[in-house]
C-alpha cells in the first residue's frame, strides 16, 4: 500500500488482487464456510478473504486493525466487552439510543458498577467524570443531537486516568475524522449507514491501534459468532468505493440545506455542525406537526437510519427509547445525493402544508 495515497484514493484502490496478468479487479466473493487442511483462513467464522479485503480497506482509512461485525450494535457489543466485569463507564447523556439502553442494560444487572452520563461537549464534564472510569464512550457529532465532542482532549484526559477511549464515528466517517489520529483507543462503525451507502446491507466494525485491544475483539467476535456472512462485506466494500464522492456531496447538500432552513418560519431551531450530512431541525409547531411534515414529503421518505444516497427523516422521539434530553419535535434529516434544489422544494412544501 502507498502510504502517501489521499483517502479518496485508498477508499478506490485498497482491498483489491494484486495486478496479475488475468487476475479479477474486484476481491472475490467467496461463499465457503470451510477451507482445505493445512492453509489459512481455516473455518468461516474466524476469518475469510472476502471479510479480509473490507477489512484492510477500512482499516486503512481509520488507522489501525478493523474486524468486520454482523451489526453496528454486535461491533458496539463487543468493544463494551473491554469493560471489566462491575467496570464504570462514562457515556454521552445523548446519544445513539440502542448504545444507550444496551449500557443501562448493563448497569441495571450489575455487568457494570455504574454508568456515568455527560454532556460529550462539555470537556470539563467528561474529564470530571473520570475518575476510577474503566472506558469512555463517545459518538461525535452525536445521534441526534449533533453535539462534538473534543476528542484529542478527552483521549489524553482518558488516558491519564487510565481508561480507555473509544468513538463511535458513524456519522463523521474517516472523511470527516480520524479519531484514531487524535489519540482515541477504538473507533466504531454502523457501517450500515455511510459506509455502505446504499441501505441494502446491516454491518459493523471496530477499529483498534493497539494489537492487544484487537486480539481481544477478535477473539471476542469468535466466541460470540456475531459475524458478518462474506456477501455482506463484500457489498460494504463495493459501497465503500464511492464513499469519498457520496460524503462530499451529501455535505454539501447538507450545508446548503442547513443554510436555508435557518430562515424558515416552520422552524424554530436547525442544528448542523459544519461536517457530516445529518442536519436535526425542531419544527415550531410541536411533535404533532412535525410528524406531519414527515408524512408530507413526497422525495424525502419517511423511515428510520441514515447514510445511504437517498434522503430520509425521521421524528426521533418516535421511537419509544430514544433519550429524553432530544427535543420531542426534532426531525432528523439524513441528507442523501439528489439535487438539493428539489430536496429543498419537497422539504419547503412539506413544512408550510403543516
Ligand atoms: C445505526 C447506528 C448504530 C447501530 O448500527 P446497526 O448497524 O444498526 O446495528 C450505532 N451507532 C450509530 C451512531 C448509529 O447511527
Amino acid at each position: 500500500m502507498d502510504e502517501d495515497w489521499t483517502l479518496a484514493t485508498r477508499t478506490v484502490a485498497l482491498g483489491r488482487p494484486a495486478h496479475e496478468p488475468g487476475a479479477p479487479v474486484n476481491p472475490p466473493l467467496e461463499l465457503s464456510s470451510t477451507f482445505v487442511a493445512g492453509g489459512d483462513p481455516v473455518y468461516g467464522r474466524a476469518g475469510n478473504r472476502t471479510w479480509d479485503a473490507f477489512e484492510q480497506t477500512l482499516g486503512a482509512l481509520e488507522g489501525g486493525r478493523c474486524l468486520a461485525f454482523a451489526s453496528g450494535m454486535a461491533a458496539v457489543a463487543a468493544v463494551l466487552s473491554l469493560v471489566p466485569r462491575g467496570g464504570v463507564v462514562v457515556a454521552p447523556d445523548g446519544a445513539y439510543n440502542t448504545t444507550l439502553s444496551l449500557l443501562e442494560s448493563f448497569e441495571s444487572d450489575g455487568t457494570l458498577r455504574e454508568l456515568r452520563r455527560v454532556d460529550p461537549a462539555d470537556l470539563d464534564a467528561v474529564v470530571g467524570a473520570l475518575p476510577g472510569a474503566d472506558l469512555v464512550w463517545l459518538e461525535s457529532p452525536t445521534n441526534p443531537l449533533l453535539e462534538v465532542a473534543d476528542l484529542a482532549g478527552i483521549a489524553a484526559a482518558a488516558h491519564d486516568a487510565a481508561a480507555i477511549v473509544v468513538c463511535d464515528n458513524t456519522f463523521a466517517t474517516p472523511v470527516g475524522q480520524r479519531p484514531l489520529g487524535l489519540g482515541v483507543d477504538v473507533t466504531v462503525h454502523s457501517v450500515t449507514k455511510y459506509l455502505a451507502g446504499h441501505s441494502d446491507v446491516l454491518l459493523g466494525a471496530a477499529v483498534t491501534d493497539h494489537p492487544e485491544l484487537a486480539e481481544r475483539l477478535r477473539t471476542h467476535r469468535t466466541l460470540h459468532g456475531a459475524i458478518p456472512g462474506p456477501h455482506e462485506t463484500w457489498l460494504a466494500l463495493r459501497g465503500m468505493r464511492t464513499l469519498a464522492l457520496r460524503v462530499e456531496r451529501a455535505s454539501a447538500n447538507a450545508a446548503e440545506l442547513a443554510r436555508r432552513l435557518r430562515g424558515h418560519p416552520a422552524v424554530s431551531r436547525v442544528r448542523y455542525p459544519g461536517v457530516g450530512a445529518i442536519v436535526s431541525i425542531e419544527v415550531a409547531g410541536g411533535p404533532e406537526a412535525a410528524d406531519r411534515v414527515c408524512a408530507a414529503t413526497q422525495l424525502w421518505t419517511h423511515a428510520t437510519s441514515l447514510g445511504g444516497v437517498e434522503s430520509l427523516l425521521e421524528r426521533r422521539r418516535r421511537h419509544p427509547n430514544e433519550p429524553l434530553v432530544v427535543p420531542a419535535e426534532l426531525v432528523r434529516l439524513s441528507v442523501g445525493i439528489e439535487d438539493v434544489d428539489d430536496l429543498w422544494r419537497d422539504l419547503d412544501q412539506a413544512l408550510r402544508g403543516i
